[in-house]
């Protein structure tokens, strides 16, 4: 956006024109990003693809093994029926190269999701929980009119960040690390080499106590179109006497542990 404060428009590009530059090696965190600011107005490629509904988990195996197309059904999704869980489907990322970038973006309607890394190149993630979302969101509107935080047209540079005491963790993620990230978090990041990775959405309870859930696709500026949104979940399926019930069947894991040990004195 300017010298001083290193954030990265992220556009869609009908062809790849010369000034384009292909990613760079990478040989660690510093060197990204003083590559990124010194290659000045020229634009760089984001290197990813993202497949949507494709896993590398099998499906249907025994209820004993992990797998990632259960968790919206064993998460408090499954409170809006089969109907909705199955909208809930893993995609498969693809970074082709060293440097490649997951602009910033959050889960749909401010959703939980989970990140499996398969294979590859380690991770570099940079996840701002929710309650930085207002104050990212003053310094980016100072800069440039109201470009939304959700919808990945954003790379920010940490240094912003720490300028402006905006709280965010650091984590580097290595192939077959799982990271899990709570409902409205915002999360980027870059690669140290082409690697495969695998991500899904899920929800808790607190997404709805939390008011997460209320989130308005419509009032985003990156003028999405509208039939390419995913549809807004009825909030009206989550009563709250049916949240009380699932969390006591599935979440009430204390009181498990205590009769255990009972049992075992
Ligand atoms: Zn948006």
């Amino acid at each position: 956006m300017n010298k001083d404060d290193p954030v990265y428009f992220v556009q869609k590009a009908d062809h790849i024109d010369e000034s384009t530059q292909q990613s760079l090696l990478v040989t660690d965190e510093c060197n990204f990003w003083s590559s990124l600011s010194c290659s000045g107005n020229k634009r760089r490629q984001t290197n990813i693809s993202i497949l949507p509904n494709k896993s590398f988990f099998y499906q249907k195996r025994p209820r004993l093994y992990f797998d990632i197309h259960r968790l919206p059904y064993q998460s408090l999704l499954k409170l809006g029926g089969s109907k909705l869980t199955r909208r809930f489907v893993p995609s498969v990322k693809r970074a082709h190269g060293p440097g490649a970038i997951f602009p910033l973006t959050s889960a749909e309607q401010h959703l939980f999701s989970v990140d499996y890394h398969h294979e590859g190149g380690a991770h570099h993630w940079y996840i701002i929980p929710t309650s930085e979302r207002d104050v990212l969101q003053r310094i980016i509107d100072h800069q440039n009119s109201s470009v939304c935080l959700d919808h990945g047209q954003l790379f920010i540079d940490p240094s912003v960040l720490d300028k402006n005491h905006i709280r965010y963790h650091r984590i580097i993620q290595h192939p077959n690390e799982f990271i899990v990230l709570s409902a409205g978090t915002l999360a980027q990041s870059f690669t140290e080499d082409a690697s495969w990775s695998e991500s899904i959405a899920f929800a808790l309870p607190s997404w709805i106590e939390e008011g997460h859930v209320n989130v308005s696709v419509s009032s985003c500026q990156c003028n999405i179109p509208q039939d390419s949104l995913p549809e807004t979940i009825d909030i009206t399926l989550f009563k709250h006497e049916l949240i009380q019930t699932y969390i006591t069947s599935h979440l009430n894991i204390i009181t498990n542990d205590t009769s255990l040990a009972l049992k075992g004195s």
